[in-house]
């Protein structure tokens, strides 16, 4: 296996992580509810996408 020959300093191994940090999640509105939805995904809340209704959702579910 290999093994590093030398130790990391923190200055490397902290711009290595410099790359690490998340984002947080991208939010529209619902065209159809006004609901928060992610973009390019079917509503959670009305089942709409594009303005029309592909999914069935139950009423009153949540
Ligand atoms: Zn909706």
């Amino acid at each position: 296996m290999a093994v590093p020959k030398k130790k990391t300093s923190k200055s490397k191994r902290n711009m290595r992580r410099s790359h690490d940090g998340l984002t947080a999640a991208a939010y529209n509105e619902c065209g159809n509810c006004g609901e928060l939805k992610r973009p390019h995904h079917v509503c959670g809340s009305c089942g709409h996408y594009d303005s029309r209704e592909v999914t069935v959702t139950a009423p009153a579910a949540a």
